[in-house]
C-alpha cells in the first residue's frame, strides 16, 4: 500500500542501488514502512545538470503549453487522490480525510498555477522622448532548488513546484525525508502528465548535505524553503553568499484574540477545530489564546469541550480525528511545555500527556494561568497543546500578540466593524483571519513577516516570486 521511494533525476526513476539511504516510519505504529535512497554527490549534480539542460527549453515552451502540462498533472493527481492520501497518512500521521482535503487542494493548487502562468503580463510605460517605448517584462529566474518539511508531504512541494513550473522555472526538489511519499507521488503525477525530462527533479538526502551542495552552486538561481526559523535563517545566508532569491516560509507563534462582544463558545468551536488539524503541527496553527475576560470562562470551557472529544488514533482508522505527532522529537518537545508550564502555575484543563504504548500520540492539551514569559507562550509549539489566557483591553492584548519575534499568522473574533479594522491593521503578522481561519488558499498570498520570514507562495505573489523583472528602453 505504501509508495515505492526513488529519486527522480533527468527524467529518471532511481532506486537504491548503492546508495546510502534511511527508514521511514509510520508514526502511529513505530513500525518500518520503507527504505528511501540518499542522493549522492553525484546523483546532485547530475540533477543541476539535468535542470540547466531543461531551462532554455522550458523557458520557451509557451505559458498556454505548461498549462497543459500541468493541469494533467493535477487532474492525476485527483484520480490519485485516495493512494496519495492513504501512503501520506501511513507515513505522516494525520487522518486519512485530512489527508484526501491536502491531496484535492493541491490539485487546485497546480490548476491555479497552470492558469496564472498565463498571466505573468508586463506594462508599457510612456517614455519620456518622442519614439522610446518602455517595456516592463517578467522572466522565469532560472534553476530552483526547494526544500520541504514534514507536515505537509504534498502541499508544501506543491507550491513551489507549481509557482516554479508555471513560471517557466525548472526545479530540484528536496523533500523531507520522513516524509518522502506525498512528494514522490506529486512528482510522478507531472512525470506522467508529460513534463520534459530534466524540468523537475527529486531527491533526499541529509539534509544540510543537500543544501550546502545546491544552494552555492552556480547553476542556482532562486531558493524556496518551508521549515524552522534557524534552519531558515542559515539557508538565507546561503543564499546572499551568492546573493540568490529566496523565499522563507518559516515558524510562528499565532495569536487568537477573542473579544467580549464576539460569541466566546461559537469562537471555541471554530478556533479549536483550527487547532487540533494535524495535530497543531501546522505553521499557522493557532497558537496563543487571548481572551476578554467577560467571554474568557464560557470559552474555555467550550474549548476543553472540544479537546477532550477528540478521537485519538490510527489517521487510517474510521472515526480517528487526530492522528499521532509525526516524530518523536515533537513528543519530546510537548512534554517539555506542558512540564515548563506546570512548574509555573499552569492548570492543566485537558490532556497533558503521551497517550498508549506505541507510535507517537500526544492528547490534545489545553493549559489556562499560564504567564507570558512560559515556554509554550514564547515558542512555536507546533503540537496539539493550547493555552488560553485573559486580556483586559485592545491595547493591552495588541501589545501581547506582537511581543514576540514571529509574524506569520494571526486570528480575531469580534462583532464590531471598527474593532475587526482595528485589530486587522494593529497585529503584526503576515496573515491575519477576522472571525474566519480561510487563510491559505491557492489564490491569495500566503506568507511571514519578522523572524517568520519573507516572500509569499499562493497568489499573483506566488508566480511572481520565481521571475525576474526586465526593463526594455527600445528607441
Ligand atoms: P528542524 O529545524 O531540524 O527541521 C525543519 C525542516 O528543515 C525539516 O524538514 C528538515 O528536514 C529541514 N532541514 C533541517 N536542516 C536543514 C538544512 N541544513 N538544509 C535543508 N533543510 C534542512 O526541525 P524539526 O524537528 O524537523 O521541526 C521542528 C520545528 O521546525 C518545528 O517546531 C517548527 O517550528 C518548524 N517547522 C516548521 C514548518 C513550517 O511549515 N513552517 C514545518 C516543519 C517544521
Amino acid at each position: 500500500m505504501y509508495t515505492e521511494l526513488k529519486l527522480f533525476i533527468d527524467g529518471k526513476w532511481l532506486n537504491g542501488e548503492g546508495r546510502k539511504g534511511e527508514d521511514v516510519v509510520n508514526p502511529a505504529t513505530g513500525k518500518v514502512l520503507g527504505h528511501l535512497p540518499h542522493a549522492s554527490k553525484a546523483d546532485l549534480d547530475e540533477a543541476l545538470a539535468a535542470a540547466n539542460k531543461a531551462f532554455p527549453l522550458w523557458k520557451a515552451t509557451s505559458a498556454y503549453d505548461r498549462g497543459k502540462i500541468l493541469r494533467k498533472a493535477a487532474d492525476l493527481l485527483r484520480e490519485r487522490a485516495e493512494k496519495v492520501a492513504t501512503a501520506q497518512t501511513m507515513e505522516q500521521g494525520k487522518s486519512f480525510a485530512e489527508s484526501r482535503m491536502e491531496v484535492l487542494t493541491s490539485a487546485d493548487i497546480i490548476d491555479w498555477y497552470a492558469e496564472e502562468g498565463r498571466r505573468s503580463y508586463g506594462r508599457i510605460v510612456p517614455g519620456r522622448m518622442k519614439g522610446i517605448r518602455q517595456l516592463v517584462t517578467q522572466e522565469p529566474v532560472g534553476v530552483v532548488a526547494a526544500f520541504t518539511p514534514w507536515n505537509f508531504p504534498t502541499l508544501t512541494p506543491v507550491r513551489k513546484i507549481a509557482g516554479a513550473l508555471a513560471a517557466g522555472c525548472t526545479l530540484i526538489i528536496k523533500a523531507s525525508e520522513e516524509t518522502p511519499a506525498g512528494c514522490v507521488e506529486l512528482v510522478k503525477c507531472f512525470a506522467d502528465a508529460g513534463l520534459p525530462a530534466g524540468v523537475l527533479n527529486l531527491v533526499f538526502g541529509v539534509p544540510a548535505d543537500v543544501s550546502e551542495h545546491l544552494i552555492p552552486s552556480d547553476i542556482v538561481k532562486k531558493i524556496s524553503f518551508t521549515g524552522s526559523i534557524p534552519v531558515g535563517k542559515h539557508l538565507a545566508a546561503l543564499a546572499a553568499r551568492g546573493m540568490k532569491k529566496a523565499t522563507m516560509e518559516l515558524g510562528g507563534h499565532s495569536p487568537v484574540v477573542v473579544f467580549d462582544d464576539a460569541d466566546p463558545e461559537k469562537a471555541a468551536d471554530t478556533i479549536a477545530a483550527f487547532k487540533y488539524r494535524n495535530a497543531g503541527q501546522v505553521c499557522i496553527s493557532p497558537t496563543r489564546f487571548y481572551v476578554q475576560e467577560k467571554g474568557y470562562s464560557k470559552f474555555v470551557a467550550r474549548f476543553t469541550e472540544y479537546a477532550k472529544g477528540i478521537k485519538l488514533g490510527d489517521g487510517l482508522d474510521k472515526g480517528t480525528t487526530m492522528g499521532p505527532l509525526a516524530n518523536p522529537r515533537r513528543l519530546d518537545a510537548m512534554e517539555s511545555f506542558v512540564n515548563d508550564a506546570k512548574a509555573r502555575g499552569g492548570k492543566i484543563q485537558a490532556g497533558g500527556s503521551r497517550h498508549g504504548n506505541q507510535g507517537f500520540f500526544f492528547e490534545p492539551t489545553v493549559i489556562t494561568d499560564v504567564p507570558d514569559d512560559s515556554k509554550i507562550m514564547t515558542e512555536e509549539p507546533f503540537g496539539p497543546v493550547a493555552p488560553i489566557v485573559p486580556f483586559k483591553t485592545f491595547d493591552e492584548v495588541v501589545q501581547r500578540a506582537n511581543s514576540l519575534p514571529y509574524g506569520l499568522a494571526a486570528y480575531a473574533f469580534t462583532s464590531s466593524g471598527a474593532q475587526a479594522m482595528a485589530i486587522g491593521d494593529a497585529i503584526q503578522s503576515g496573515m491575519v483571519g477576522v472571525n474566519s481561519v480561510m487563510i491559505s488558499t491557492p489564490e491569495t498570498p500566503f506568507g511571514g513577516i519578522k523572524e517568520s520570514g519573507y516572500g509569499s507562495e499562493g497568489g499573483i505573489e506566488g508566480l511572481q516570486a520565481y521571475m525576474n523583472t526586465k526593463f526594455i528602453s527600445q528607441g
